[in-house]
């Protein structure tokens, strides 16, 4: 028995079954040694199957924070738009383009439960076609766009708030009291996670107890307690203030993901939207 990518001998145990090439659309399988089955294989980072053949690749990756970065775009589930979306030097990690991807949705889990960036089998992916076509329609993404094309778009969707632009979260903001000056000047652009964190920022006392306080003359610097202060006894006070503040908006406290916003807590603000320019 040879293998059918590298030719080589192998015995019947050893050896395994793989899609080697597609005819007509058509995966076609044949026996690889096991080398070669792991060539072929991709590791879903959802579900975390190991031996997704090539037709079972999703055009859906999962982006990690530091990928993300590369592309100034937050950790979430994107659809590939155009090949190649990577591009790999000698050395060091890969970057990405960030006008070949396309966001769908923030990532189920906080960004540290998840190894690396990479592929999404096509089951996984199920629920990311619905999103996509409810957020962008059928329209294919990947022909006729430039940059600055894209570029544009992008800044309508965020205008728009489609997703927040801190953590990239789907979202569709209601209209704050105009009275609520602050939590008003906290909302454009952000879900109600974002600007909650952003609200809180804004409220020196509290900052301080979460994020400490650096030297200052001779007073020393505070260590921050850290946001898992909000689940605890400080975090009650916190939350009732936060919703006397709340009754004056059309936002709703059950609107906010305690959780997010204290897994979210350490992302970068977007320049120029920082929670000091209020
Ligand atoms: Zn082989
Ligand atoms: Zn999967
Ligand atoms: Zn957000």
């Amino acid at each position: 028995m040879k293998c059918h990518e590298c030719g080589e001998k192998i015995h019947p145990e050893e050896s395994s079954y793989a899609e080697v090439t597609t005819k007509k659309g058509k995966p076609v399988w044949a026996d690889v040694c096991h080398d070669c089955y792991y060539d072929i294989v991709s590791t879903c980072q959802l579900c975390g199957a190991d031996d997704v053949m090539p037709s079972d690749v999703s055009r859906f990756i999962l982006v990690k924070h530091e990928l993300g970065r590369t592309a100034d775009r937050p950790p979430g589930i994107y659809e590939i738009v155009r090949y190649p979306f990577l591009s790999i030097p000698l050395v060091g990690s890969g970057s990405m383009g960030a006008s070949d991807v396309l966001f769908i949705d923030r990532l189920p889990k906080p960004d540290l439960h998840y190894d690396i960036s990479g592929h999404i089998c096509n089951e996984c992916a199920k629920p990311y076609r619905k999103i996509r076509r409810a957020a962008y329609g059928r329209k294919k993404m990947d022909r006729g766009w430039n940059r600055t094309e894209w570029a544009l778009q992008w800044q309508d969707e965020f205008k728009a708030g489609v997703h927040c632009l801190r953590c990239g979260r789907l979202c569709r903001p209601g209209t704050p009291d105009p009275k609520a000056r602050a939590i008003r000047q906290a909302s454009s652009g952000f879900c109600p996670n974002c600007m909650i964190t952003k609200f809180l920022l804004s409220i020196e006392p509290i900052r301080d107890l979460i994020e400490g306080t650096p030297a200052r003359g001779p007073r020393l610097a505070i260590p921050g307690k850290g946001p898992e202060i909000l689940f605890g006894p400080e975090g009650v006070h916190v939350k009732k203030q936060v919703a006397v503040i709340l009754t004056h908006t059309q936002m709703r406290e059950s609107e906010i993901d305690w959780i997010e916003v204290v897994g979210n807590w350490g992302l970068p603000w977007p320049k120029g939207r920082e929670p000091g320019n209020f």
